[in-house]
């Protein structure tokens, strides 16, 4: 009998602030859409955001892509860290600094894990306007696991000066 591989919904969430942040959301898009075993599916609109920690710093752009892939949660932050690693992002760094890129997993289907490398969902996640914002205008009834609806927690969020950009990520 025929196996079928079981594709799982995931979200992954993209920042930047130096260079062309706009422009490396988009290489960093380009990338995930062709990495093995994963379709992308949905791109949000793309936002301005206030840093997190140091205010002595570039404002960042995010945004969020909306996947089906058959890898693991593992190798796929795995991939995301060869994406960054591949556009310059150096290893290390302050907390919150400045970056090219950062590729966050922020929900991988149903999964709730925490390791030392791996935490799901993203612990952020409810408490970030920045990827609350653009999750809930892809993916408007999703659940977090754990967590609640994207609805609600966006509501529950401060906008913190978040701006929605008309910039196409996907043109
Ligand atoms: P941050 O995104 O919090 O500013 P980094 O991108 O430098 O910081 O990530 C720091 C570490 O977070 C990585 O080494 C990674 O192993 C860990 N990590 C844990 N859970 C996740 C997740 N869901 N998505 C991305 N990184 C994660
Ligand atoms: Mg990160």
């Amino acid at each position: 009998m025929a196996r079928h591989p079981h594709w799982v919904p995931a979200y992954i969430g993209l920042g930047a602030n130096l260079g062309e942040p706009l422009q490396q959301l988009r290489t960093a898009l380009a990338s995930l859409a062709q990495l093995p075993d994963t379709r992308l599916v949905a791109v949000s609109p793309a936002y301005r955001s206030r840093p997190m920690g140091p205010q002595d710093q570039p404002s960042y752009i995010n945004a969020v892509a909306g996947i089906l892939c058959t890898l693991e949660a593992e190798v796929l932050l795995d991939s995301l860290q060869a994406i960054e690693r591949g556009m310059g992002r150096a290893p290390g760094g302050e907390r919150w600094g400045p970056r090219i890129i950062d590729l966050d997993l922020l929900v991988y289907g149903d999964k709730v894990v925490a390791s030392n490398r791996l935490v799901l969902p993203h612990p952020g996640i409810h408490e970030r306007s920045f990827v609350l914002y653009p999750l809930a205008d892809m993916a408007p009834t999703l659940k977090v696991p754990g967590r609640g609806s994207v609805q609600a927690l966006r509501a529950a969020v401060p906008e913190n000066d978040l701006l929605r950009l008309e910039d196409s990520l996907t043109t």
